[in-house]
């Protein structure tokens, strides 16, 4: 049975999903843990940050995971 992938944060059934591999990730994160320990540590830093900013980071994280960027080479507002 092919199940579409919803890339805004959940499949059909609701479950939440990573953007970068579409794999399970826990309510709370941004990214499965994989994907989150692949990120360049300022970025992990920036993005762990919960300022007025916060919003803006997730922005551009979810951006550049769209365009096919690996999560290894995102950066974010610090
Ligand atoms: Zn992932």
């Amino acid at each position: 049975m092919d199940t579409p992938h919803c890339h805004d944060g959940a499949d059909p059934s609701g479950n939440l999903i990573c953007p970068a591999c579409a794999q399970p990730r826990t309510a709370g994160h941004y990214l499965c843990r994989s994907c989150w320990f692949a990120l360049p540590a300022p970025a992990r830093a920036a993005l762990s940050r919960r300022d007025r900013h916060a919003l803006t980071r997730l922005r551009q994280l979810i951006d550049q995971l769209g365009k096919g960027q690996p999560p290894a080479a995102i950066e974010v507002t610090p």
